[in-house]
């Protein structure tokens, strides 16, 4: 036997015991995105490096650590897209979608990191991304937050879930604020963790989210954000939680939360649940007005968020178990004629309950043997056909998770018999 090749770790086949997780969620994000009428774009998957690079940010985790960058055989850089953002708003200054007007976007797809494989954090993950540009008023931030307020209800996993959320203030502001925060922990540098040490000089707000004990105690007595807000900041923060609160939003104002990307300013907020240990963030947006410049397009308002698909999927598989099986309907057959019949009845079935789904027996075997495939099918009941059945045109009805007795009903009539047994 040759070696066996197997997938890039951190990298995961998603398995048919999975995929209705899957299939459910990304069904309820395409009607939930369409209720509040939002349009889906796809971009591609690779992008130039320097496009990520100048978005998310030289001195970022991502760009630092984490991409997947190669020369292409023309001799560019290009990588894997590590995040969406960027080439949504990369596709929008090309195409003439952000100036002078507003959009409301979504997509959906791989995103690839080189991080440390672990529970909830993986090299190919997938991310559903929402984005608005041109709004610049607060009730677009609240839209964000409520749309996925109402996922986590429909997936009734929205008791598991908490919400953060922040003001950063204006691009002055963090400035003055990033002067402020430096000259405060510059006189300790030595006595906070290796990468805040790092981070004071490349990306000092980071500072503020390390999970370091030592650091987070020293960080309590650092200059708050807050005192440095501009008036309108202020207002529009004022503003988003007035509209939380009219629609019984419950959120935390964590003063220490700042997202990792560069791009983000004034509102930012987190969905934390947990139950999923230290990869608990699920859901994670805030307002990026100046990134459309930044990436050569005129100036345009912005505000977007990203959710891990795969965190999400893990909630669901622990607090909302769906009942997974291969069919509603098994066919079983003995007999040449009766196999016929089965495989005619079945596809009279496909074209009169196009929703349910039916699986045939193939390849013989004796009742007991197609019975025993049946059960493993999930399926509720088996149709039964023999020598006799096909002669009368008739079929049985055999319950499989049931104590009913069977039935036998003419064919013509199986398909009311079956939409009052299954609730169709
Ligand atoms: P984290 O703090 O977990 O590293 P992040 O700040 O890097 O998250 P974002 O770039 O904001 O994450 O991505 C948004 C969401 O995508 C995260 O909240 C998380 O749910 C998910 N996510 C990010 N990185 C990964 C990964 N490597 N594997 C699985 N999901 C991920
Ligand atoms: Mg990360």
């Amino acid at each position: 036997m040759s070696q066996k090749i197997q997938a890039i770790r951190g990298m995961n086949d998603i398995l048919p015991q999975q995929t209705p997780y899957w299939q459910k969620l990304e069904a309820i994000l395409r009607q939930l995105m369409a209720s509040y009428g939002y349009n889906e774009i796809r971009m591609p998957i690779v992008e130039k490096t320097s496009l990520f690079k100048r978005a998310v940010g030289e001195v970022t985790d991502i760009v630092e650590k984490e991409m997947y960058t190669f020369d292409d055989r023309n001799g560019d850089s290009l990588s894997l897209r590590p995040e969406g953002t960027a080439s949504c708003v990369r596709a929008g200054i090309e195409h003439g979608l952000l100036y002078n007007q507003e959009q409301r976007l979504w997509y959906m797809g791989p995103m690839f990191r080189h991080e440390r494989p672990q529970k909830g954090r993986y090299r190919q993950f997938h991310q559903l991304g929402v984005e608005t540009f041109g709004i610049a008023t607060p009730d677009v931030d609240a839209e964000l937050i409520l749309m996925t307020a109402r996922l986590w209800k429909a997936l009734g996993i929205n008791d598991s879930v908490r919400l953060e959320i922040n003001s950063l203030g204006s691009n002055e502001v963090r400035a003055e604020y990033r002067d402020a925060l430096v000259a405060f922990l510059t006189p300790i540098k030595d006595q906070l963790d290796e990468d805040s040490q790092k981070r004071l000089q490349t990306n000092p707000l980071r500072i503020l989210d390390s999970k370091n004990p030592q650091t987070q105690e020293l960080v309590a007595d650092a200059p708050k954000l807050v005192d440095y807000l501009d008036q309108e900041s202020k207002e529009h923060f004022a503003r988003l939680c007035q509209i939380l609160d009219a629609n019984g939003i419950e959120y935390q104002v964590n003063q220490n939360l700042v997202r990792g990307l560069d791009y983000y300013n004034r509102t930012v907020f987190e969905w934390i649940t947990d139950k999923l240990g230290a990869q608990g963030t699920i859901c994670a947006g805030g307002r990026y007005d100046g990134l459309t410049e930044q990436l050569g397009g005129h100036a345009t308002t912005a505000s977007g968020f990203a959710m891990g698909i795969e965190r999400i999927v893990s909630l669901m598989e622990e607090l909302a178990p769906i009942e997974i099986s291969d069919a509603d309907v098994y066919m079983v057959a003995l007999g040449d004629a009766a196999e016929i019949n089965a495989m005619q009845l079945a596809e009279i079935l496909r074209d009169e309950m196009p929703s349910l789904r039916i699986r045939a027996n193939f390849a013989g075997g004796n009742f007991k043997k197609q019975f025993k495939k049946a059960d493993k099918s999930g399926a509720k009941v088996a149709l039964v056909l023999g020598e006799q059945e096909v002669n009368d045109q008739t079929v049985g009805i055999k319950f499989l998770r049931e104590h009913k007795e069977q039935l036998l009903v003419s064919q013509s009539e199986i398909t009311q018999q079956l939409k009052q047994i299954l609730e169709i």
